[in-house]
């Protein structure tokens, strides 16, 4: 691990538009929280990159992220039946 490392403050989540939420598919749902967003994961606090790998990621305490702003697969499930 001698490749230096950085850390990326993650940008602020923003609310999902329609469009977005009808592009969601199980491929494109989030390793970090299991939901779909839009753009960076509200659940992640801070992640530190190795080139383009990441590395470690530190994630919100549980109750201290906007859940809103994650669509879940239920929810996206009983929307599209
Ligand atoms: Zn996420």
């Amino acid at each position: 691990m001698d490749q230096p490392a950085y850390q990326r403050r993650m940008p602020r989540p923003t609310p999902i538009s329609s469009e977005e939420r009808a592009s969601f598919t199980p491929e494109t749902k989030c390793r970090h929280c299991g939901g779909w967003h839009a753009r960076s994961c509200p659940r992640v606090r801070r992640m530190v990159m190795t080139g383009e790998a990441i590395t470690e990621v530190e994630f919100w305490p549980w109750d201290e992220w906007p859940h809103d702003l994650v669509v879940w697969p239920e929810a996206l499930e009983q929307e599209r039946s």
